[in-house]
């Protein structure tokens, strides 16, 4: 990328490899990864990527992200330090997008606030979880929003959910939206009740999901009433290898690095477990891991 020199206040760095921001701990270099102090310098930024017609994607922490080996041409945005989290009413938290799912969750239990302790333990940031209307025990985190701040088109926009189209692990956004923050209506509840369920759901991840090597949770969303996992045990998937990336014995909806795997081995394997499980069940599965990056 020939991309005239350009500076921020935060964080600029070239050909950053992307495996050091993946759970999956696989990816290729991004030609520049930025991590913008504020909403200002955000902006400034990305007048400078669209007066060079330099394309951007945002990420979070990278939980649910799968970079391809050839890395990123363009910029990668992190909102790391778009971190705070403000009671703005009684009830109401407005949080931004880098803040951490738990971090939102302690912050309302300190407040006597609660009703959203189902994210605490998804691994992430609230602009992530947004994107990906994150969930758990039926529940995803949009049904719990009350309105969203975008950045669209160099604007800074409100939009109440009520105006957004949202589903199952979905949200429709227009291309290059930047979640800044979510505004979050909650009920008052005791401290101790959350703490409760912080508990049970750090014991039940430590029992379903403690599959010991790196992975982006579940790979698969599950098709119309059906658990992917019970699919893919189904068509023999369970522990099946390519290169270094595997079926997890332990969480076979779970695609896990063993340590050497590349892009290229985990679409190969997600490949391989998508047609075996069309041929037994007829059922396509559909990837819940955003994919990005030149092959
Ligand atoms: C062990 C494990 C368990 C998991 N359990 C669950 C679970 O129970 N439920 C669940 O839903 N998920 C689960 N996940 C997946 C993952 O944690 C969630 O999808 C999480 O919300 C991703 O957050 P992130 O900040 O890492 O986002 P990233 O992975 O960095 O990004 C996800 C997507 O959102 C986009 N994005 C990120 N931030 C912004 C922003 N500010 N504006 C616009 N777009 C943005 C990215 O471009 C990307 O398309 C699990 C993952 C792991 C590793």
């Amino acid at each position: 990328m020939n991309a005239e020199p350009f500076q921020i206040r935060g964080q600029l760095l070239r050909d950053e490899p992307m495996n050091r921001h993946t759970s999956l701990k696989v990816g290729g270099p991004a030609d520049l990864f930025a991590i913008p102090e504020d909403a200002e310098d955000l902006q400034g930024l990305l007048a400078c990527l669209q007066e060079q017609r330099i394309p951007w994607i945002t990420i979070g922490r990278g939980y649910n992200l799968l970079v391809r080996d050839g890395g990123i041409r363009g910029a990668v945005i992190s909102l790391e330090r778009f971190n705070r989290i403000t009671l703005i009413a009684d009830t109401q938290i407005l949080a931004e997008a880098g803040a951490e799912n738990l971090a939102m969750v302690r912050f309302a239990q300190q407040r006597g606030l609660g009703g959203i302790g189902f994210i605490s333990g998804i691994p992430g940031t609230i602009g992530g979880a947004i994107r990906m209307n994150a969930g758990a025990y039926g529940q995803g985190i949009l049904e719990h929003t009350e309105c969203l701040t975008l950045l669209r088109d160099g604007l800074v926009r409100t939009f109440c959910m009520s105006d957004l189209q949202y589903g199952y692990r979905h949200l429709h956004l227009e291309a290059g939206d930047i979640v800044l923050a979510a505004q979050f209506n909650l009920h008052e509840r005791e401290a101790q009740h959350t703490e409760e369920e912080i508990r049970k759901d750090t014991e039940l991840r430590r029992s379903k999901h403690n599959v010991g090597f790196p992975s982006a949770g579940s790979f698969f969303k599950n098709p119309n009433g059906q658990a992917s996992w019970r699919l893919i045990d189904a068509a023999g998937m369970r522990g099946v290898r390519v290169g270094g990336a595997q079926v997890s014995e332990q969480h076979s909806n779970f695609l896990v690095n063993t340590g050497n795997a590349t892009a290229a081995d985990f679409l190969q394997l997600a490949k391989t477990v998508k047609n075996a499980v069309f041929a037994t069940s007829g059922v396509t599965l559909e990837e819940e891991v955003r994919i990005v990056g030149d092959v």
